[in-house]
């Protein structure tokens, strides 16, 4: 059978090094450039950077909703301007040599063929992950923290992996859930009493972030999944103080009344649901179930619906940026797939809804584990391109920024 893979030139005779794109793209910021490529292609760890890991201070250990690890390297980086670099996930062998991170006995650096080329840290872990729940669970592995915000999964799988061939084609959630044997779904007790610790900290967190697999069941599809999200935004609302509190939820698409209650009932101030690609076709190829749920146009009409309850730039959808050129079926060329894209970034924009993309981290145990994504000069492109959109219609995006979110390189632009 023909190795996809194998076929493919070598990929660095094949596409521009970050070198070249920084130069060519002056006023791309190097260190986004850099944080976008290593999340695209991974990073490595030397002994010594190993070695420079001290468990007491630095995060080590999380439980997510697509990806689970106890062992004692970190999490995810941090560059010296604050830019948060992702490295969470396997990413599968798909060819790309990753950067290495190395340590000099003071500082870990990030290289790229022996060459050091940004000093990183290490995320490092909040006080209350030491701590356990009344009912006896590590309070790590109810809620995660990044730098920006705490991260609550509550639902960690997802239905539409019940029905062979249902799930997203770039998605591991069932994979890593199979792997790590976890219950599905956290107490809601266990979460209020965890957000609560985290509060407390000093300088502590004042903004939270919710998403998790898709619940089909409820009198009406998707009514569970709302159910638990509404028992959590109003466990977690007063310890936040005032009637709305900074916080995001990202979950399937709620029908209107669905999304009504949301507002009515919670403090909630930002809601996304992911289209992850921006063409009704590939939707239907990559997404099958959602497809089938709720269609590409409908998903579409939903979020606009949501706009008109929470607000312009209070919506947005993402999309794993990248599978849209995935084979076979994916557009055939970057310049085709960024123009695709961002033309349909501009029509929901004009529905009052904004994009925001993540790297697609080709990721093993998912469908498309032997694609490979775009060049690190589509990823520059798309978020000078998402970025040029948000500007033009007002989008301020604040839960989706450097500050409170971090993951997305389009919204890191915001900080020009
Ligand atoms: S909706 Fe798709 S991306 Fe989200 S958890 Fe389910 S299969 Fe994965």
């Amino acid at each position: 059978m023909r190795d996809p893979v194998k076929d493919l030139r070598p990929w660095r005779d094949a596409e521009k090094s970050l070198r070249e794109i920084t130069r060519e793209y002056p006023s791309f910021p190097k260190l986004i450039a850099l944080k976008i490529d290593a999340q695209r292609r991974g990073v490595v760890y030397t002994p010594k950077a190993l070695a420079a890991v001290d468990p007491t201070v630095h995060m080590t250990t999380v439980r997510s909703d697509y990806y689970d690890k106890e062992d004692l390297s970190p999490v995810s980086l941090i560059l010296d301007d604050g830019t948060t670099v992702f490295t969470e996930g396997v990413l599968a062998d798909i060819g790309l040599e990753p950067y290495v991170v190395d340590h000099d006995g003071r500082n870990a650096y990030l290289l790229d063929n022996d060459a050091p080329l940004a000093r990183v840290s290490y995320w490092e872990k909040p006080a209350y992950y030491a701590k356990t729940t009344a009912k006896g669970r590590p309070m790590w592995q109810v809620v995660s923290a990044r730098p920006q915000r705490l991260t609550i999964h509550p639902h960690q799988y997802c239905d539409f992996w019940k029905k062979p061939g249902q799930g997203c084609r770039f998605c591991v959630m069932a994979t890593n859930y199979k792997a790590y044997g976890k219950e599905a779904r956290l107490l809601v007790e266990d979460i209020i009493e965890t957000v609560g610790e985290a509060v407390k900290e000093p300088g502590g967190y004042q903004s939270v972030f919710l998403t998790g697999g898709t619940i089909l069941s409820g009198a009406t599809p998707l009514d569970d999944e709302l159910e638990l999200y509404l028992a959590i935004l109003k466990g977690i609302g007063p310890l936040f103080g005032g009637q709305k509190f900074p916080s995001q939820l990202i979950s399937t698409a709620f029908s209107l009344p669905q999304l009504a209650r949301l507002k009515a009932e919670t403090g909630l101030t930002s809601y996304t649901a992911d289209l992850e690609v921006l063409d009704a076709e590939l939707f239907k190829w990559i997404c099958p179930g959602k497809s089938r749920l709720i269609g590409y146009e409908g998903w579409k009409d939903r979020l606009a619906a949501a706009v008109g309850l929470f607000g312009r730039g209070r919506v947005n959808t993402g999309i794993v940026a990248g599978v849209e050129l995935a084979k076979p079926k994916g557009f055939k060329s970057e310049e085709e797939a960024l123009n695709a894209t961002l033309k349909e970034a501009r029509s929901l924009a004009e529905r009052g809804v904004f994009v925001v993309s993540c790297v697609w981290r080709v990721m093993t145990g998912s469908v498309f584990a032997r694609q490979r994504p775009p060049s690190l000069e589509y990823y520059v492109r798309l978020a000078l391109g998402l970025d040029a959109i948000r500007r033009e219609y007002g989008f301020l995006a604040d839960m989706d920024n450097y500050r409170r979110c971090g993951n997305h390189a389009d919204t890191d632009l915001a900080r020009i």
